[in-house]
């Protein structure tokens, strides 16, 4: 037979070339990234009311995070440049996501991550692709202040969310949500670490409003976590501590970005608890069936939280970005869930536990 053209997912680039910079067709590097599902929420009722919630689980990227999005589009430049290798500082899914895509362009990538706090997952994954990963004993924030000065001196691109085109890249979520739904949707829930993704989903919610391919915007609706909020508080954070790794930031690089689609959109930057995001973190994996990173849970935690201030009405149309997997961070899955239980290899047992026993 001849290959179904429907069925197949070209990545961002190509599917949104419309809609981003030029790029030659030859320097696109892509792992056919995006095209990510928009699950509906169905066993939540007790917790939202009758809002209609949808899960953009993000999680399903080629490296597991929404960071892909950006990153192909980075890396794709980045050889466009004749650049020879990449470097970022990352909690931990940019640094996934630049070392893969390093990998498939042929380049080399390093990348400088804040020691003891990356999740097993993300540093498995740099480490696999081949980066060369230093662990900096400092914080994320120490990680990109040095980044930042080393991509300005020497011949290497930097791939953080300041480059141009990550944000670019990571707009194409927005376009995917509107072009699942129909229309956009009346409030969009996600994390903020860095900002940058609030400032893309912003972006190309408005460009698609701009074209005429949607009527509305949704209120953009970011939550920090509380040990890691200096947007909400209005000050930079010294020392950001929190579960959710990929938030932990304390002085965020779009953090004008993120004001800027709060203000323009209605929206609100708030903050919820470690507790409110490993409950919703459960809450997600034990009743949903979608396993995302603690980060990931915080847009849900925020979605309760707003339900519960009565904020939200029955009816409208709520969008969480999942920005990352569950498996990144194993640990923290084994350390919340309940415990095994050892059995020998005999019948009785089994049955025991199962409730079965006589
Ligand atoms: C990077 C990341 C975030 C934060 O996104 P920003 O663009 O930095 O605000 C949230 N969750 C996960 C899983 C991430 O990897």
């Amino acid at each position: 037979m001849e290959p179904n053209k429907k069925a197949i997912w070209n990545g961002i680039i190509r599917e949104y070339r419309d809609y981003l910079p030029e790029i030659s067709n030859g320097n696109i590097v892509t792992l056919n990234e995006g095209n990510t599902p928009l699950i509906e929420s169905t066993n939540l009722v007790d917790k939202v009311g009758n809002i209609r919630l949808l899960f953009k689980f993000e999680g399903l990227n080629p490296t597991g995070s929404f960071k892909d999005r950006g990153m192909t589009f980075a890396v794709s430049k980045a050889k466009e440049d004749g650049s020879t290798a990449v470097i970022c500082a990352s909690t931990g899914n940019t640094s996934a996501a630049a070392a893969a895509y390093a990998a498939k362009a042929g380049m080399k990538a390093y990348v400088l991550v804040p020691a003891g706090n990356i999740a097993l997952g993300k540093l498995s994954q740099a480490m696999i692709h081949n980066a060369i990963v230093m662990e900096v004993a400092g914080s994320f924030d120490d990680a990109l202040d040095l980044v930042k000065e080393v991509s300005k001196n020497y011949p290497v691109t930097m791939v953080n969310s300041l480059n141009p085109f990550r944000i670019e890249g990571q707009k194409t979520a927005a376009f995917e949500v509107c072009e699942a739904l129909g229309f956009a949707p009346t409030y969009h829930f996600l994390p903020v670490g860095n900002a940058g993704n609030i400032t893309a989903y912003w972006r190309g919610y408005k460009e698609f409003k701009e074209k005429g391919i949607v009527a509305g915007l949704p209120k953009m609706m970011g939550f920090q976590a509380e040990g890691a909020a200096p947007i909400v508080r209005g000050e930079v954070v010294e020392h950001p501590d929190t579960i959710a790794t990929a938030i932990r930031i304390g002085n965020p690089a779009s953090w004008d970005g993120a004001i800027e689609a709060r203000d323009e959109s209605g929206g609100v930057i708030d903050l919820v608890s470690d507790a409110d995001i490993l409950a919703a973190y459960n809450l997600l994996a034990s009743r949903e069936g979608v396993f995302c990173e603690p980060a990931s849970a915080a847009s849900v935690a925020g979605v309760i939280k707003m339900v519960e201030r009565g904020e939200l009405e029955d009816g409208d149309t709520v969008v969480c970005t999942l920005t990352g997997h569950g498996l990144k961070d194993p640990d923290r899955a084994i350390s919340e869930a309940s415990e095994t239980i050892k059995v020998r290899p005999v019948m009785d047992e089994i049955l025991a536990v199962m409730g079965f026993g006589s």
